[in-house]
């Protein structure tokens, strides 16, 4: 089995494109589609033809590019099964625990709700390979408009049991913002303030902070680490339990 190609691009403001391509079948998946005209770009100056998308929710971020991405490709369009109703073009609905194959590559799908009731993700099981979208962002999680903060921690939940060295692709270039923030959680942790100044550096020059890793997140990303002493400690909360540390995270992170 060769391994993907995958093409990322900025859109819209901050949303990333990213392609999907497999050269053995020459299938090539948007992973939600924000900008049809984004898209056809991206995959033109590859040579590629989209053949699929996978929509992870139903935001118009997420999906604006649909239709017009199925009428130019006629591309089969993937999407969750709870939020079938919101999602333009939808072909073909997937729950928790579904599993379907892209030519030779296994997709799981994971429910992650919290951001949105129904949102995916999108794991690549054998190229170990995470699309989470709006579910968890590089030092960072998606703001919750549908769900409670419990139930996107039991989702976040859900991610961290993957592998560590799985690659994470995010739905937004909030890095920066979010490496600010973690640090005032999370002050002491030598990993993530040599992490932010990476960021600092990075972002200063204009690079992208996409893909992440599992395990790095997990280190450094204080949505995934409402367990840890040091920042129970700092928030004065060691008494309570995982979800109420994560709410109160989440809580301050909304008004940061
Ligand atoms: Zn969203
Ligand atoms: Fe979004």
């Amino acid at each position: 089995m060769k391994s993907l190609d995958l093409d990322v691009f900025l859109c819209r403001t901050d949303n990333f494109g990213v392609l999907v391509h497999d050269p053995e079948t020459n299938l090539t998946a948007s992973i939600d589609a924000p900008d049809a005209d984004a898209v056809i770009k991206a995959a033109e100056r590859r040579g590629w033809t989209i053949t699929h998308i996978f929509t992870t929710h139903h935001h118009t971020d997420h999906v604006e590019g649909n239709l017009a991405l199925k009428e130019k490709y006629d591309c089969e369009i993937i999407g969750p099964i709870n939020e079938a109703v919101a999602i333009p073009g939808l072909d073909k609905t997937m729950a928790d625990g579904d599993s379907f194959e892209f030519g030779e590559h296994t997709v799981n799908v994971i429910e992650t709700p919290g951001h949105t009731a129904g949102h995916i993700c999108y794991h690549f099981v054998d190229d170990k390979v995470l699309f989470a979208a709006d579910t968890l962002f590089a030092l960072g999680c998606g703001r919750l408009f549908e769900r409670s903060a419990a139930d996107m921690w039991h989702s976040l939940q859900k991610l961290a049991v993957l592998p560590d060295e799985t690659a994470i692709y995010f739905g937004h270039e909030y890095t920066l913002s979010n490496a600010r923030f973690a640090l005032t959680i999370d002050p002491d942790n030598e990993r993530l303030k040599s992490r932010a100044a990476d960021i600092e550096a990075m972002r200063a020059e204009g690079k992208f902070t996409i893909p992440t890793t599992l395990a790095m997140e997990k280190e450094t990303n204080p949505f995934l680490r409402a367990a840890d002493p040091s920042i129970r400690r700092n928030l004065l909360m060691e008494s309570r339990t995982n979800e109420e540390v994560f709410a109160e995270i989440r809580k301050r992170k909304d008004n940061f």
